[in-house]
């Protein structure tokens, strides 16, 4: 199995610094499957290519398991095709590169360099779509051949392998990155080295570019072994962080503050020449002044119900959290949301860690997902859900709804969802497309009315409807709010 690594920038060679292997050398590395051998074919000024070459040990694999009874264990493809294997010799042989690390040349490991990397042949059932729906959107040209399944007999057609070449403008450390992951999440062979620590692995290596990769379900999904349990973990764990906490509200704020200047055409028609930094803060102004009333409107209603004890479901970074605090008749106030990272800005907006004993029993924050079961959110008199719903997949809304409405409990639930048909308002959004990268959906008004008012029925509440923002009239409000307030009189036990 070979990997190559070619760049053409100038002076070439210094591809050897970065990946800490002298282009003058051969070496060879023993790993717990075979050895990896490290090779430059070329290394000129104009173009250095290093070679890492797996020598996988098939029968070594097996021997010791005791169970070697086929004769597919030894003989396969695993000593001829990309694989797992070639992640942990990456790891292994090229770890420092991989972390992005240069002692000599520390300035190159933070630069785009021209890279091609070759793979000579990775098993893919998918097929070239498939290879490019995984490295395309990462910026890659990518270059496929597809291998005959045999040579000597063309009439036996096709193999699932390739040889594919991928070309970027890129650090060294994304293009070991990408490998690392994607190659593992090409095969679907067994890996031998999955474990529950592959979430963190996956993560960790995934950070900065699986968030935003549309294929990331699956790529979680293949790259766990199809371990749902641990696609689900590295999915919750991973989804949320990517965006919101400061991303998120801009985002919202972003597009509400077009909205909000659109709606005021003639006042802005020939507005004076500002200084940009000016004009700019006063848009931001302007876009938080959006948020807030988002946040204020549902504060209102939930105060005036005289709920003592609330809860703030998907609390993001805190600042509903902060609100909260300052009402008093609030006696306690619980925060939750999946994002750890969310959490961790929202303990520090709220200088949870200096606050006075008194209030600081106020408060409790804790990671947890909406989608499951939680006792700790038993037991309170309200409960906001601001700008969540949209971050869920629609099936999994069923499992929320009834973690919410069924367990949770409380009299009044505040949802607050986008206004589907008011993006149409927003010059920038293509059209058929959502507000945010991470929104699974977004309704219209007579969708969030359906939905609200089916789950009303369903478990013994009330709802009432009220739009948010600046409304147009034809396509009403940015926002949407459903207040529920549950019927008091009936049992539980006759709804559910
Ligand atoms: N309510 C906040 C944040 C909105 S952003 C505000 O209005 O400012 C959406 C938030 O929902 C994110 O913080 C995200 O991590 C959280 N979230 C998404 N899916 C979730 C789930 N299944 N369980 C808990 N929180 C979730």
């Amino acid at each position: 199995m070979l990997l190559t690594i070619s760049t053409t920038y100038q002076p070439a060679t210094e591809l050897g610094y970065l990946l800490h292997k002298n282009p003058a050398r051969l070496q060879t590395f023993d790993l717990n499957f075979g050895q990896a051998h490290v090779f430059y074919p070329e290394a000129t000024e104009q173009r250095c290519t290093a070679a890492l070459l797996l020598d996988v040990d098939a029968v070594q694999l097996v021997r010791g398991k005791g169970n070697a009874s086929s004769l597919d264990q030894y003989v396969n493809d695993r000593p001829y095709v990309a694989s797992s294997f070639l992640s942990v010799a990456l790891a292994d042989v090229f770890g420092t590169a991989l972390n992005g690390r240069c002692k000599q040349r520390p300035e190159l490991v933070t630069t785009s360099l021209p890279l091609q990397a070759q793979i000579a042949v990775v098993p893919c059932l998918g097929g070239e779509a498939w290879l490019r729906r995984l490295f395309e959107p990462l910026g890659y040209t990518v270059e496929v051949v597809q291998h005959l399944l045999d040579e000597l007999h063309p009439e036996w057609g096709l193999s699932p392998y390739f040889t594919v070449t991928l070309s970027a403008e890129c650090r060294l450390s994304e293009l070991l990155t990408h490998l690392y992951v994607l190659i593992p999440v090409l095969d679907n062979s067994k890996h031998y080295w999955i474990g529950d620590d592959e979430v963190n692995k996956l993560l960790m290596r995934g950070q900065g570019w699986l968030e935003k990769h549309p294929e990331r379900r699956r790529i979680a999904y293949n790259y766990l072994r199809h371990k749902q349990s641990l696609t689900r973990d590295a999915l919750e764990r991973l989804v949320p962080e990517e965006e919101q906490n400061d991303d998120e509200a801009s985002e919202i704020e972003a597009v509400d503050e077009q909205a909000s200047e659109e709606s005021k055409t003639t006042e802005a028609q020939f507005p004076p020449a500002a200084p940009v930094e000016a004009a700019q803060k006063q848009k931001k102004e302007k876009s938080v002044r959006l948020h807030e009333q988002r946040l204020l409107a549902a504060l209102e209603v939930v105060r005036q119900r005289g709920a003592k004890r609330v809860l703030d479901l998907g609390c993001g970074e805190g600042r509903l959290l902060k609100k909260l605090l300052q009402e008093k008749s609030f006696e306690h106030i619980l925060g939750l949301d999946v994002s750890y990272r969310a959490l961790e800005l929202a303990q520090k907006r709220l200088h949870l860690e200096r606050m006075p004993s008194r209030q600081r029993e106020r408060i409790t924050l804790v990671h947890g997902a909406l989608t499951y079961r939680d006792q700790r959110l038993e037991g309170y008199d309200a409960a906001f859900v601001i700008e969540v719903i949209e971050h869920m997949d629609q099936p999994r809304l069923r499992a929320f709804e009834r973690v919410l409405f069924e367990f949770a409990h409380p009299q009044t639930v505040v949802i607050t969802t986008p206004n589907a048909e008011y993006n149409v308002k927003y010059e920038t959004l293509d059209a058929g497309k959502f507000r945010h990268q991470d929104h699974r959906f977004e309704w219209t008004r007579a969708q969030f009315q359906d939905w609200s008012q089916q789950l009303a029925e369903r478990f013994g509440y009330q709802v009432q409807l009220s739009p948010i923002g600046p409304e147009d009239a034809e396509v009403g409000a940015p926002s949407q709010m459903g207040i529920f307030s549950r019927h008091e009189s009936l049992d539980r036990s006759e709804v559910v």
